[in-house]
Parts: structure tokens; sequence; C-alpha cells
């Protein structure tokens, strides 16, 4: 059996009974056998599909949110903007998804030659509780607009919101098995994967997840879209505008409670404005409301599981004996830690080197913007970097110096459905979303008339 347990009050919330293996064969042979009829549906069908399960999302967001809600500690209006971010991404990929896959023609000696973008079938989606819906949707949108078939193991912790994803699209009005929730294990994704059935996977998750998952993939000759940790730097230049990228870093670090991959988790400050920094930051740390999820001024939740709250505290105590100092926070209790920051973080200690997921954060100074940018690079993650300047040429200078998948200037590292987003290094490769993200999972047919 599955659980989801309700990480604020520590109520099991309900059990979900795995698959069997007949259960499971079931419905990978439904799976392909909906490519064959979806393939061939036009983008238009597609589209009005896409469509109607956007309206689904909006129409019962408090349903679907109140679920992560209460499996994962999500503050309810980070909930709700979570369902409205996904019923975005649908109506994105509906207006947009014929565009990103309409046949390109190439100039060359034959008498016509083109690309054509085509579905290659079934894709495993591998996905973590942070986001429950989000996550899901932006592989799910481009995938089934593109003609492709979804099947998805959610993390273990979120199998509600998981059957509340298949239900959306149910609801919608796709066809049977376009898109499946997999009630399942993490042991079980091996097999799977080696079905000839998948014929390709994405993972978004950690490391560990991403390599096992990688690897088989890889051993089957199928392709894998990795999504995996980060730990972006929020760099403040000495002409920064502090009252705006205070508040900036505050979002970028203590949204979703600490818990997303491209959260500001370095704070790596000019020394001459660290003072004056820190203290606005402090400031508007301290008014962060902790407390129950399902409160609406509550800005703070709980994190997803204890065993997360405590690797934290980990990270945090192992710091402050390397010498960090915590100015604020520091104390766990249950699921929840205070919102908590370190100064004195050097790149040798856990706040700096490895990813944390949740309300706490690293505070590095810096003299030159060549030690700078080297602290920035000198994580093994490659998510995204956020650079705090007034002066844009500067900006614009020092932007191939990064390594990252993404920087923002002057503001926070964020999704956006029209836009390329993935990391380099650790954090993974292959990009979600836009053109790009679409085009990940299709068959780049040449075509040549002679
Ligand atoms: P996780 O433990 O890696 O789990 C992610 C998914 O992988 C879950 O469905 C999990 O299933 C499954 N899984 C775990 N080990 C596996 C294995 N050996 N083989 C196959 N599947 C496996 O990550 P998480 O704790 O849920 O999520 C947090 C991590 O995700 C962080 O590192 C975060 O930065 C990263 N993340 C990255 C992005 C991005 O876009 N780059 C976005 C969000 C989160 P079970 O739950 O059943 O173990």
């Amino acid at each position: 059996m599955i659980e989801s347990i309700n990480p604020y009050t520590g109520e099991a919330l309900e059990k979900f009974k795995e698959l069997t293996k007949a259960e499971i064969e079931t419905a990978l042979e439904n799976a392909h056998n909906r490519f064959k009829s979806w393939r061939k549906t036009s983008f238009k069908e597609r589209a009005g599909l896409m469509k109607k399960a956007a309206r689904e999302l909006k129409d019962n967001k408090e349903e679907y949110a109140r679920d992560i809600s209460l499996e994962m500690g999500k503050p309810i209006t980070q909930s709700i903007a979570e369902i409205e971010k996904c019923a975005w991404v649908c109506e994105y990929y509906a207006e947009n998804a014929e565009k990103h896959l309409s046949p390109r023609n190439i100039k060359t000696d034959a008498s016509k030659s083109y690309v054509r973008y085509e579905p290659i079938g079934v894709v495993l989606a591998v996905m973590p509780w942070n986001y429950p819906f989000w996550q899901v949707f932006r592989f799910a949108a481009p995938a089934l607009m593109a003609g492709n078939i979804g099947v998805l193991k959610h993390a273990s912790n979120v199998m509600r919101s998981a059957n509340n994803i298949q239900k959306v699209f149910e609801r919608a009005g796709f066809p049977e098995s376009c898109f499946q929730n997999l009630v399942l294990s993490s042991s079980k994704i091996e097999d799977i994967i080696k079905d000839k059935r998948i014929k390709a996977v994405t993972l978004t998750g950690s490391k560990p997840a991403g390599a096992a998952v990688a690897s088989t993939a890889s051993n089957e000759i199928k392709k894998s879209v990795l999504e995996l940790g980060g730990s972006n730097a929020l760099l403040v230049f000495k002409d920064a505008d502090i009252a705006e990228s205070v508040k900036t870093c505050v979002q970028a670090r203590f949204q979703n409670t600490g818990q997303s991959c491209i959260a500001g988790k370095r704070l790596i400050l000019h020394e001459s404005i660290a003072e004056e920094f820190l203290d606005q930051f402090l400031l508007q740390v301290r008014e962060l409301k902790s407390g129950d999820p399902l409160e609406e001024d509550t800005y703070i939740g709980t994190l997803a599981r204890v065993d997360l709250a405590e690797d934290l505290e980990k990270q945090i105590k192992e710091s402050v004996k390397a010498g960090a100092k915590i100015v604020l926070g520091g104390k766990r209790d249950g699921a929840y830690i205070e919102p908590t920051v370190l100064t004195g973080v050097t790149p040798e200690m856990s706040m700096f080197k490895e990813e944390t997921f949740g309300p706490a954060i690293g505070v590095t100074t810096f003299k030159t913007s060549e030690e700078a940018i080297d602290l920035v690079n000198q994580s093994d993650f490659g998510l995204g970097v956020s650079v705090f300047t007034e002066n844009l040429d500067f900006a614009e200078k020092i932007i191939p110096e990064f390594e990252d998948g993404a920087v923002f200037v002057n503001e926070l590292v964020k999704s956006d459905p029209r836009l390329p987003f993935g990391g380099t290094k650790i954090s993974g490769y292959g990009r979600e979303l836009s053109a790009d993200g679409i085009q990940e999972f299709v068959n780049k047919k040449t075509v040549y008339f002679k």
C-alpha cells in the first residue's frame, strides 16, 4: 500500500493499492493501443480537449488545491496558484503546439526536403511531490498535444493528487488511456522503462532517482529528459536596487516553503551592501507567516515529510559546526522548520555545496565580480542564477560566464510556458516548456524528394 500522510497534522489521509502485475500489463497495453488512434487526431481536436482540461482546472481549482495542501503542506493560496499555472500551460500548448511542430522546409538539392515532427508513442513521466500538479502538467500538456500518450509514476506521498490529474483529463473528455496514473512504488519503474511499449522517459526529481532511471533508459536506447535538483545563486552586486532585490530574494527562497528546484538557495552579496541588504532581508523574512497550510494568510507551511525537515536540519547544523552563524530561525518541530538565515557560509559547507530543500538560506559575500561569478559556478548544480544590478550592460556582459541553464536579471528564476526550462551539470539535461519542450519527445523525420 502507498499512503498519503498530512505533514501538518501527521494524520493518515488515504491508502492506495499498488497495481498488480496484471493491472500494469493492462495499463500499458491500453496506452499502447490508444496511441494508434491518438497519433492520427488533428491538432484542432487535441487543442479542443486541452482547452477543456484548462477549464476543468480553473472551475475546480479549490478542490484540487486543497488535496495538494493536505498531502504535502503547501499553503493553500500557493496551491491555487499552482492549479492556475497548470491551466495556463494547457492553454499555451493548445494554442502553440501546431506552430511548434509544423514541418520545417530546408532548401537542399532535392526537389523538396523538410523535417516532420511526429509523436513517438507512450512516454513515462516520473515526477516529484513539490509541485504535484505543475510538474506533471508541464510534461503532459506538450506530450498529449504532440500526439503522444502519458503514463505517470508520481511520488508516493502525493498519490491523491496523481489520481486527481488523471481525473482532470478524463473530465475534459480525453479518450480513455490517453493519460494514466500508475499507482506504483519506484521499485517497479525499471521493468516499466524496459517494456517495449514505453518509448521514452522524463524524470523530475533527485540525482539518484535521475541516475537510476536514465541508466535503465540508456541501456534500452531510449531517450530521457532529466530535471533534477538545483542550488541557484542570488547574486547581488553593489549597484542593485536593494529594496526591490530584497523583496525578490525573499520570494525566491521562501515560496513553496523553500521546496523548489529553482529556489534561490545561495545568497551571494557584495560585501559593501551586505549589512544593509541583510537587515532588510531579515525584517521581511520575520514577517512571513507560518501556520496551517489551509489558512489563507499562511506563507510558510510544513515540509512535505518529517524526514525532509530532518535532512535540512542536519545541513544547518553541519554548516554551523563548520563556522556558519544562524542569524534567524534554525529550529525544527516535526515537519516544520522555522525560516532560517545563516551568515558566513563558505563553499565547503553543506548550505553551499548541497541542495537545501526548505526555508533556509546561506549568505556568502564577495569583493570582485570575478570572485562572484566563480562562487556561482562552484556549485555542482546548474539550473539557474539570478543577478541583481542596475547596470544592464554589465549584466549582458557577464551572462556568458555562468554555467547555468538560465540567467534571470533582477528577477527570480521562474518557469514560464513560453520559455525553455532546464539545467546543466547535475541539474540534468533536456528542456521542458516552449517549442524546445514539445520537441523533446518527437521523431524529427527527415523527408527528401529527389
Ligand atoms: P525523488 O526522491 O528523486 O523522487 C522523484 C520521483 O522519482 C518520485 O516519483 C520517486 O518515487 C521516484 N524515484 C525515486 N527513486 C527512484 C528510483 N531509484 N528509480 C525510479 N524512480 C525513483 O525526489 P523528490 O524528493 O520527490 O523531489 C525533490 C527533488 O526533485 C529535489 O532534488 C528537487 O530539486 C528536484 N526537482 C527538480 C525540478 C526541476 O525541474 N529541475 C523540479 C522539482 C523538483 P517515490 O516517491 O515512490 O520514491
